[in-house]
């Protein structure tokens, strides 16, 4: 078994050195095979190995842990995020309890602004935002709700993603601030979009402009990455970076499998594709302190090829005589990123879903694995509900 695992990794080509790669070290046989290190492959290990005393073999085609969650200094030495910002909100306190074993955290309220003409305006879209573009005087919830009441357009059957909004803030704030915006993140018209991508962006009646209102927002003190090597170190946990799952002979690993890759992938694209919104990031770092006045700021306009520019030294706290920033472009191809919500989406999904419920040493989880937008604590829910429904079949097998 570990000569197939050497053979892996002997074919990996212009891996770069890692930071956090962790040699194999012999410590198979193993119990589960767990295919891709993000948060729902890395809590599964955890929670096997040190819940359950499995031993795991953890590996990633990318040769670094943390999926699309990793961080790492750049050549500045600047702590950013290699696959655009991620900033940690939930309402969950045993998530936070959980990942609270592996990492302190810095408290962080996330605030985005709109670049709309020459002006830098709240998102969401609150009270300070529409004083600022129609020169308003907006003082109360009431007023604001009552401008915004009038400026709406009814929709009776809310359909789309463009429904929603027309419906919520009519077509000229529509215009402005969402149909460019997700023209280019999604490559399609919002008209065409499952009314479910904008429920997530709400408007605000008050000046709140924090991005997200969860009751815990914070970001890992040192880092998602070194989150991620407290959770995976363990006795009983063997990671294997830069080592794709189809290079191993996965059924001569370990009798169990976990996969948190692409479903469809999985099944070698057997009813066709399941299409991804990919991105392009361009990392910069700049001779000055600061760049922007806010972590993220957003670019509707149409014009601009971009969809937003992240400054990390906000995110993190992070003091630094020079400043790092990330530009995303939204594209068809890459790396899957955004599963694209359209209900003939959600049914060839359904086809790979009832598929895989048919394998029975086969357990798919996280956002490529079952085809939905999570946010990182919604896939550490996953994650610990899937273990603990394998751990109680575990139990029911016992006592038979
Ligand atoms: P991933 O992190 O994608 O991990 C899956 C891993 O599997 C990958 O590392 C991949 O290399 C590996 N893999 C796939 N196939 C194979 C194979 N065949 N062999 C070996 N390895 C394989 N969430 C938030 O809560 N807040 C945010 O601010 C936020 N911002 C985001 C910004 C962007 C640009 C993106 C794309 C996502 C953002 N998210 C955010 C969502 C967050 O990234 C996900 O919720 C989380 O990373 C999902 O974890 P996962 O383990 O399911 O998947």
């Amino acid at each position: 078994m570990n000569d197939l695992l050497d053979e892996a990794i002997e074919r990996r080509e212009n891996v770069p050195v890692a930071p956090v790669v962790h040699r194999p070290g012999r410590k198979g046989p193993y119990d589960f095979l767990i295919v891709g290190a993000g948060f729902a492959g890395s809590v599964l290990a955890e929670r096997l190995a040190a819940g359950s005393n499995k031993r795991v073999l953890l590996c990633d085609r990318r040769p670094h842990i943390g999926g699309n969650a990793y961080d790492h200094r750049d050549a500045a030495g600047v702590l950013v995020h290699k696959y655009g910002p991620h900033i940690f909100h939930t309402n969950s306190d045993d998530i936070v309890t959980y990942l609270s074993r592996f990492t302190a955290w810095r408290p962080y309220e996330h605030r985005v602004l709109a670049q709309v003409g020459d002006k830098r305006v709240p998102m969401p879209i609150n009270r300070t935002t529409l004083n600022a573009l129609y020169g308003l005087d907006l003082r109360t919830d009431a007023d604001t709700e009552a401008f915004l009441r009038s400026r709406a357009e009814p929709i009776e059957t809310i359909r789309t993603s463009r429904d929603v909004v027309i419906n919520q803030v009519g077509s000229e704030l529509y215009r402005t601030f969402f149909e460019g915006y997700s023209r280019k993140q999604w490559g399609i018209d919002p008209s065409e979009l499952d009314k479910a991508v904008t429920a997530r962006v709400p408007t605000r009646f008050n000046d709140d402009d924090r991005y997200f209102l969860d009751t815990f927002q914070a970001m890992p003190l040192h880092g998602y990455t070194a989150m991620f090597e407290n959770m995976v170190d363990h006795d009983n946990i063997e990671l294997a970076l830069g080592v794709d799952y189809k290079d191993l002979a996965a059924d001569q690993m370990a009798p169990q499998i976990i996969y948190t890759g692409p479903i469809d992938e999985y099944f070698g694209h057997r009813f066709g594709k399941l299409p991804y919104r990919s991105l392009r990031f361009q990392h910069e770092t700049l001779n000055q302190r600061r760049f922007q006045p806010v972590a993220v700021v957003n670019y509707p306009d149409p014009s601009v090829p971009y969809t937003r520019i992240t400054e990390y030294k906000h995110l993190t706290g992070q003091v630094h005589e020079q400043t790092s920033i990330t530009y995303e472009f939204p594209q068809a191809d890459g790396d899957p990123y955004y599963p694209i919500p359209r209900p003939e989406n959600a049914a060839l999904y359904k086809q790979y879903e009832a598929l895989a419920k048919e394998q029975g040493n086969v357990t798919f989880v996280g956002r490529l694995g079952t085809y939905r937008y999570y946010n990182m604590d919604q896939v550490v829910g996953q994650a610990l509900a899937t273990y603990r429904r394998m751990s109680i079949a575990t139990e029911a097998r016992e006592q038979a």
